[in-house]
């Protein structure tokens, strides 16, 4: 059962989030871009970057607290290659902040769940995509089963397996769900997307994908988190767009490595601005900014952050509100901005996915 650690924490910023429409719901932030595996359709990491400093860490964390952050994810790469990822994790649960992180699963052993249980975390989510590797992903049940028999075993935490529709045949998906039920984690299933956020079947034909698409999320168990927002899949499978309005900058942030933040992972570098120089000013700013990539926008994960204000308007921007030092414009968006490049919306699959 999916307790939110800690519990106080986690009421006192549910209330927040829907009583301030401007807290963040959820901040990504990359602890390090290095990565042990090189997943082939992934975009997200290197094989050379050192961890994130602590002490950076824990000044963004303090920052994020200040900001009224709800739930702090922390990804990469591969989290687990940096060795104070527990401690970051503790430090931010002891500011109210409920933490979830996201790893590949390789680095998983003993030694790591004890510490991430004495960190508290609530929830980590694992990837895996298929039933042995291909050339899509490594993330494949025959290499993860013994981590997951492990994290069954010994974490206190919740665990969230996350497949990707695509990355191999309908039957071996099936048998990987059944797989994950058996072991009595919470499921989720990605769609797989090309680079300009098109989805692509991958190894399910394009007629079977919506009917399996349906077929897999109704066998899976979601966590409370994974609730929200949720039937965009359906909508852009049956019509090819799933409109909504995006509050990244505001609801949902993304912060790399270097400290910077971006609307999201997809769209990197705008606005771009350091996360300690983020203020107020710029999550109502973005929160009242209208994306123009959302139609056919695939990162469930601002989906899912933003569908609390969905019935909201978004109705242009607030020029009132340009944050002071934003964007090197003066908040207002550049040219390449105004008519928005829908080749920006690019693959969201994998654990980068949460
Ligand atoms: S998808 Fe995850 S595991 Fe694969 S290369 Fe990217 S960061 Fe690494
Ligand atoms: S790509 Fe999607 S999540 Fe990112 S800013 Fe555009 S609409 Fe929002």
């Amino acid at each position: 059962m999916l307790i939110p650690k800690p519990i106080g924490g986690a009421i006192r910023g549910s209330l927040r989030a829907i009583t301030d429409r401007y807290a963040p719901l959820q901040v990504q932030l990359v602890v390090t871009r290095r990565c042990n595996l090189s997943c082939g359709y992934c975009n997200e990491y290197d094989d050379f970057s050192p961890p994130t400093p602590y002490e950076d860490l824990r000044q963004y964390v303090d920052h994020l607290a200040e900001l009224g952050t709800v739930v702090l994810t922390l990804t990469g790469g591969e989290p687990l290659l940096n060795p104070r990822l527990d401690d970051v994790c503790g430090y931010a649960v002891s500011k109210g902040i409920v933490v979830t992180a996201i790893t590949n699963g390789y680095p998983v052993n003993k030694t790591w769940i004890e510490r991430l249980n004495d960190a508290k975390l609530t929830l980590l989510q694992v990837s895996v995509d298929n039933l042995e590797p291909n050339d899509l992903s490594q993330k494949s049940w025959s290499r993860l089963k013994k981590k997951l028999e492990l994290l069954r075993d010994h974490a206190n935490f919740s665990i969230n397996v996350n497949a990707v529709l695509g990355s191999c045949t309908v039957d071996e998906t099936r048998t990987l769900v059944k797989e994950v039920r058996e072991m009595g984690f919470y499921q989720t299933v990605g769609l797989m997307h090309d680079g300009k956020g098109k989805i692509v079947s991958g190894l399910v034909s394009d007629d079977a994908l919506p009917a399996f698409h349906k077929e897999i999320t109704m066998m899976s168990r979601k966590s409370v988190f994974h609730y929200f927002g949720e039937g965009w899949e359906t909508r852009m499978l049956a019509q090819g767009t799933a409109p909504w309005k995006c509050r990244a900058g505001a609801r949902y942030l993304y912060v790399d490595e270097d400290g910077i933040v971006s609307t999201c992972s997809q769209r990197r570098g705008k606005p771009g601005i350091p996360l300690l120089e983020y203020e107020r000013e710029h999550l109502v700013y973005e929160w009242h900014l209208p994306k123009g990539c959302d139609q056919r926008c695939t990162i469930g994960c601002v989906r899912r952050a933003s569908s609390i204000d969905e019935w909201r308007s978004q109705d242009g921007e607030p020029w009132d509100n340009i944050p002071p030092g934003g964007r090197p414009n003066g908040g207002r968006p550049q040219d390449n901005e105004a008519e928005p490049d829908r080749r920006l919306i690019s693959i969201s699959v994998g654990e980068d996915e949460f």
